[in-house]
């Protein structure tokens, strides 16, 4: 049996890897496991009119009501999932990919992104070509609904309206092109803020910069925190379900910042508390729940497996070192919008600048780097690994993580879409983590080697 899901839903090359007939009956194999009423919706993409009709045929061939939710922020299709009581829902997204890529999402009921057990139930029907078709008067039925301002209504209802508008804070906002344009700059405004934008036209070519926000493509939104004086600037991937902040000076903030500031005042209203993060997470989400008397519930590198991993352990907050910030009483999945609004929040409350906020976290030397790996031997290579290494604690819950007696550590884990093994690693000080990266990347480039030959 091959494999469709991916770490977050379905990904391919629009007409080559991903095709009509593809997620035509990938539709009806979600619609026929997940139930009647079904949410559809898609992002700008180029290929998503495409991609969402012939959803939309599937899920009507397996004899699902289809409501079409059109253009809108992935979380906001979860949102309306949860709210107008369907029985799941469908994205058309590619997320942060290159535009020409596309690909599915799929949610169950609770608007979350469905567990690892229904995608294998959906592939087992999909790879079994697909569920039994319905006779002609059952195919279900096709209307159009309005989702957007359900979801900007939801996030306001979530924010502190009165403690942000107070202050009339200016927001520089770069949406790159994707649907976070259609929410984000509203929820700004009503928040009262000053709003100023950037690549804010719905375009699924991306021509203002790639579609996964980083800083060194932040240029432009950079230039318009300086010119405009905002206090900070906000941007978003191609569906808006993560954002990346700059502060007022234009500097930008790594995810795991953005999240460990949004979990420090979390703590502090929720002492004791308990915060879901995979395993890639830095040490200084674990000091800041910790300081507040919690604890962290550790998952698999994954969106899905973290609010999955809340919902059924009944855990507000959760987040990844990527800027995915999931805040429960909103909704257990990641929304950039919604974190905007919390960060909006704690800027207001605190009457600090981002910067001095940040500042004001732990900060630990951190390092990145791969290893190139056939895929065929990398489950091998981490039995061999196994045997091979050495550390006070050794965590195999996603490849392999080396906890060390100082509290560095260093995490080898399979990539699930290339040829190679990432490695993340975090210290007190850039010669030590430096060190970490260099020692195990040459002890698994031997064991590669040997066990390649
Ligand atoms: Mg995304």
């Amino acid at each position: 049996m091959g494999r469709l899901f991916g770490t977050n839903g379905v990904r391919g090359i629009a007409n080559k890897e991903l095709t009509i007939e593809l997620v035509t009956r990938l539709a009806a194999s979600c619609g026929h496991i997940l139930g009647r009423d079904i949410a559809l919706g898609r992002d700008g993409r180029v290929t998503s009119p495409m991609f969402r009709d012939a959803a939309a045929s599937g899920l009507m061939s397996a004899g699902c009501n289809v409501n079409d939710l059109d253009v809108l922020p992935t979380p906001a299709l979860q949102y309306a999932v949860k709210h107008l009581g369907l029985d799941g829902g469908l994205m058309i997204t590619a997320s942060h990919n290159p535009p020409e890529f596309n690909g599915v999402k799929v949610m169950a009921s609770d608007g979350v992104e469905i567990p690892r057990n229904v995608e294998d139930e959906i592939e087992g029907i999909y790879f079994s070509g697909g569920p039994k078709l319905a006779e002609w008067d059952k195919v279900g039925t096709l209307r159009h609904r309005e989702a957007i301002d359900l979801y900007v209504e939801e996030i306001i209802s979530r924010s502190e309206v009165g403690v942000i508008k107070g202050k009339r804070l200016k927001v520089a906002i770069d949406p790159g092109n994707g649907v976070g344009t259609l929410a984000a700059p509203t929820i700004a405004q009503r928040l009262g803020c000053e709003v100023y934008t950037v690549n804010s036209e719905l375009d699924g070519r991306f021509p203002g910069r790639e579609s996964e926000p980083r800083p060194d493509n932040l240029g432009a939104l950079r230039e318009l925190v300086k010119a405009t004086g905002a206090d900070m600037g906000v941007a978003f991937d191609g569906d808006a379900d993560r954002s990346i902040f700059l502060n007022e000076l234009g500097e930008p903030l790594w995810g795991d910042r953005s999240f460990a500031l949004v979990a420090k005042y979390y703590m502090e209203k929720h002492r004791g508390a308990r915060v879901v993060t995979p395993v890639s997470s830095s040490n200084a989400i674990v000091d800041v729940v910790e300081a507040a008397g919690g604890s962290i519930h550790w998952t698999r590198v994954g969106s899905v497996d973290v609010s999955r991993a809340m919902v059924e352990n009944g855990i507000e907050f959760g987040g990844e070192e990527n800027g995915g910030v999931m805040y429960g009483p909103h909704h257990p999945v990641r929304d950039g919008s919604m974190t905007m609004a919390l960060v909006l929040g704690i800027m207001a409350g605190e009457g600090k600048s981002l910067s001095q906020l940040v500042a004001e976290l732990p900060t630990y030397a951190q390092a990145k780097d791969r290893v190139r790996c056939p895929n065929e031997l990398k489950q091998k290579v981490l039995e061999a690994l196994r045997t091979k290494v050495a550390a006070p604690r050794v965590d195999t819950m996603d490849g392999i993580k080396l906890i060390f007696g100082d509290g560095s550590w260093i995490l080898v884990r399979p990539s699930g879409t290339e040829p190679i093994f990432r490695l993340y690693a975090e210290a007190d000080s850039q010669s030590k983590v430096d060190r970490l990266v260099s020692e195990n990347k040459m002890l698994i480039e031997a064991t590669v080697k040997s066990l390649s030959a």
